[in-house]
């Protein structure tokens, strides 16, 4: 029986997990004996499990542990803001430091003219709260039928009622979501559905399909478009070449509102603060994030709304009838500021440059192992696709679980990654250091190479 801390023993937390509901888990297969790995501790680009084993992290918690774990000025900024003011809402004319001074921040390095902060405590909430004004704004502009929502088969933009609507069909099986708001443009993945197609006929494809959805619909119902800058959840999908440009273009000319979801891609994981503009040429009218902004030190989100969206809910007339008790929280404002100015002193957004292209170029070299279909993503945001047959790039089948076995012989060997059916999933802190870069892809190559002798 390991004691953890506080004379609490994994015994007893494995009694006490008997009650906790685990998020996108099997919560049959989590009954059988040994299914959960207890996290006790962390580190940099370490955390440590109940059997006190050190593993690097390799997905950064949840996408989200940015500066690396245990960050003493973090840490201490939130206590010290718990120790000057614990709670004080943002409701009806009340704010207080932190939050003024976030939004201030945040307004600062979002581009354009992405100048109003509304803050919650999930990415999923920000995506709902962006379409909540986008409905409110198209209301007050006395378009009560400009209200659909274009997003992306592959998409993944969280779990409450809307965001769970917006997101690709497939995480919804079984579940429901709100019928006819929201239409799944097709996935831009050009290696899995290119077909014959060369890139930029693929890419052709993509706009068309955007046109037609436009001209089924008509754009005077349609609100906004949604969009990963790379996809996340959904497999690590980066779309071809110019396509967010071509597509935002589109939507501009039809006044169709582009949100950019960057609930993972913000806050340095591509190299920079975020990625719309500085990485993709795309000037969003809305910037979804979250994670990354505290480094998952406390629970928030932003939802940056333009100028032009702001001026015309604010005009006189109406009321910002949306809240949460928590928004702007004092403790979470305050990890967000500490975070962004130890990234600012680090330079980690710009230190990613160099090092995410390092730990992107390690993980590419996997693509020579037999059942490596692709290796995609780009700096810290990485994904590799098994294939049972690498010319036809025919699938594994689900049984396979052949994301899951690479991902437990990886854990054996050190290292966190997360499995997602035939994918596996690379999304760790974003300061790891060439030799933890290069200790990965050799954890990596071995596990590949382990579970592919037994197939
Ligand atoms: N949007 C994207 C792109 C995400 O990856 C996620 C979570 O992984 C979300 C939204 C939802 O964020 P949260 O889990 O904080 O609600």
């Amino acid at each position: 029986m390991t004691v953890l801390h506080h004379n609490i023993s994994t015994d007893m937390v494995l009694a006490a997990d008997d009650h906790l509901i685990q998020s996108f888990s099997d919560l049959n297969a989590l009954k059988q004996e040994n299914a959960r790995t207890v996290i006790v501790g962390a580190n940099g680009a370490m955390v440590r499990d109940s059997g006190g084993r050190e593993l690097i992290d390799g997905i950064g918690g949840l996408w989200c542990v940015n500066v690396g774990h245990g960050r003493r000025e973090i840490i201490d900024a939130i206590s010290n803001q718990l120790e000057t003011l614990d709670f004080y809402s943002t409701f009806y004319n009340f704010t207080h430091p932190s939050a003024a001074l976030l939004a201030h921040k945040i307004a600062s390095l979002a581009p354009g003219d992405l100048n109003k902060v509304y803050f919650a405590n999930s990415g999923s909430v920000a995506n709902d709260t962006s379409i909540r004004i986008l409905h409110h704004y198209n209301n007050r502009l006395g378009r009560p039928n400009k209200k659909k929502i274009l997003s992306r088969i592959g998409a993944y933009h969280g779990s409450t009622y809307l965001a769970m609507t917006m997101t690709t069909p497939l995480y919804s099986q079984n579940w429901d979501t709100a019928p006819g708001l929201v239409h799944h443009l097709r996935l831009p993945h050009f290696w899995r559905e290119g077909g014959d197609m060369t890139e930029h006929e693929f890419l052709d494809a993509l706009v068309d399909d955007l046109k037609q959805n436009i001209e089924n619909i008509g754009a005077e119902n349609i609100a906004a478009f949604i969009a990963e800058p790379i996809m996340g959840a959904g497999g690590v999908i980066v779309a071809p070449d110019g396509y967010h440009t071509r597509m935002a273009a589109i939507c501009r000319d039809n006044d169709i509102k582009y949100i950019s979801d960057e609930v993972v891609t913000a806050f340095g994981r591509l190299g920079h603060f975020f990625a719309s503009k500085d990485v993709f040429g795309v000037q969003p009218d809305i910037i979804n994030t979250a994670k990354g902004l505290t480094s998952g030190y406390q629970p928030l989100s932003a939802t940056i709304i333009s100028d032009e969206i702001h001026d015309v809910i604010s005009a006189p007339g109406g009321n910002f009838l949306h809240g949460m008790t928590y928004s702007g929280h004092p403790a979470a404002a305050a990890a967000g500021l500490a975070n962004i100015a130890l990234m600012e002193n680090e330079n980690i957004p710009e230190r990613v440059r160099t090092t995410g292209k390092q730990f992107e170029t390690s993980l590419r070299a996997l693509a020579d192992l037999d059942i490596v279909g692709e290796v995609r993503g780009s700096h810290f945001m990485i994904g590799i696709e098994f294939v049972r047959d690498k010319i036809t790039k025919a699938p594994f089948d689900v049984t396979d679980q052949i994301g899951l076995k690479v991902s437990q012989a990886a854990q054996e060997r050190g290292l966190i990654a997360r499995p997602l059916g035939n994918i596996l999933i690379l999304s760790p802190t974003l300061i790891m250091t060439p030799d933890i870069i290069e200790k990965v892809a050799d954890i990596l190559r071995d596990s590949i190479e382990a579970v592919q002798k037994t197939l």
